[in-house]
């Protein structure tokens, strides 16, 4: 049996292939199959998360993505949860990761616009402390800014800053400016010789250990390396957010629960779609989950059989076919609707229009 075949379904969306992988989620493409819309959903186990007390953390990335709407972040589309995991519906990045590693968490959209798509290490403003600062050492470890590892606080928009810096020094240089947590610290990095006089000292300007010496968003915005071919991005219309539905998908509750189901097609059924096998004139079939000799008892209960076959298509699915083997049609399409009549109860038929519900 072919694994790929087997089709899970969350809600009103149909699992696809795995995107990517992270710690503690799994990324799955999938179809919500009302609207036909491609999404990303991350998959995230319960028990694994809060075995490692991640239930703060998780729900923060939820947040976050919720709360920013910006055209350059993958979008929240909506969060569901079944007894076990938690799914995580997102806008669905088709470009692929910005080179396979670095920076893992920028994906490139079809117009070749960069998406975060990671918020697992963000903090909010509210974590604030009463100096006004960020304590939490957060942040993908090759772009972090030192202050933020120094642990006396840091302000998050200007540690940003500097994650955004080394990710520009990456598209421009090919490999990262620092290593690691350790190195940063010291002012070693080399721009690289076809770097532009422009684009160095912009770069310089970013990566300057010292927070209260680098350079600010509005002086960014001034610069003129920064500003050719700039176009601002356009955002939506801001609407009202509100986090509802992060909290019932950590809650307790089961009221608001997504059904899973899985398998809900065998992979011969599959196959028939795929191939959209058409009901010829002189054959009719039919599938069932019922065992053979279940089938062709009720058969033979149910008509005299002129001829049929039944096969087994999948260790749980057999297939039945009819052959005519008169010349008169008329007669066997009226003695296959006797027949179906008396099969009602071990016919199969894949489920199209199953309803689901999700967190609301
Ligand atoms: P983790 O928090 O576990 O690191 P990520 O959010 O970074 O998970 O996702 C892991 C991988 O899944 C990404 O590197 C990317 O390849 C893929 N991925 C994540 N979100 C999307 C998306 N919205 N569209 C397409 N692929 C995605
Ligand atoms: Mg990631």
């Amino acid at each position: 049996m072919n694994k790929n075949s087997q089709r899970m379904r969350v809600g009103k969306y149909e699992l696809g292939r795995t995107l990517g992988e992270g710690t503690f989620a799994k990324v799955k493409f999938a179809k919500n199959l009302e609207t036909g819309q491609s999404v990303a959903i991350k998959v995230l186990d319960k028990d694994k998360i809060l075995k490692h007390k991640m239930v703060q953390q998780i729900k923060r990335e939820i947040s976050t993505m919720k709360l920013v709407k910006h055209p350059y972040i993958v979008q929240l589309l909506e969060v569901m949860a079944s007894k076990t995991k938690i799914y995580i519906v997102l806008e669905y990045v088709t470009g692929g990761g910005l080179f396979d590693k670095i920076p893992e968490n920028l994906l490139v959209d079809a117009n070749g616009n960069l998406k975060i798509s990671d918020f697992g290490f963000s903090a909010l403003s509210q974590q604030c402390r009463a100096d006004g600062l960020l304590h939490t050492t957060c942040g993908t470890p090759n772009y972090v800014a030192p202050e933020v590892i120094n642990d006396k606080g840091y302000h998050g928009s200007t540690a940003d800053l500097w994650s955004c810096g080394g990710i520009l020094f990456v598209l421009m240089a090919g490999y990262l400016p620092f290593n690691g947590y350790k190195k940063i610290n010291r002012p070693g990095f080399t721009c690289r010789s076809f770097f532009s006089a422009g684009a160095r000292r912009l770069i310089m300007g970013i990566l300057d250990p010292n927070p209260k010496t680098r350079i600010t968003t509005e002086k960014i915005y001034q610069n003129n390396w920064f500003k050719k071919e700039y176009s601002p991005p356009k955002f939506e219309k801001d609407l009202d957010i509100n986090l509802d539905d992060i909290d019932a998908v950590f809650s307790e509750s089961t009221d608001y629960m997504v059904t899973e189901e899985k398998d809900i097609m065998p992979p011969a059924m599959i196959a028939f779609e795929l191939l959209s096998l058409s009901w010829p004139q002189n054959e009719s079939r039919f599938t069932s989950t019922k065992p053979a000799n279940e089938i062709i008892s009720t058969i033979e209960k149910a008509a005299k059989p002129s001829g049929f076959n039944v096969f087994e298509v999948a260790p749980s699915l057999h297939m039945v076919q009819l052959r005519k083997k008169g010349e008169d049609t008329q007669e066997y399409h009226s003695f296959f609707g006797d027949l179906s009549k008396g099969l009602n109860d071990i016919v199969w038929t894949p489920p199209k229009d199953r309803n689901s519900s999700t967190v609301k």
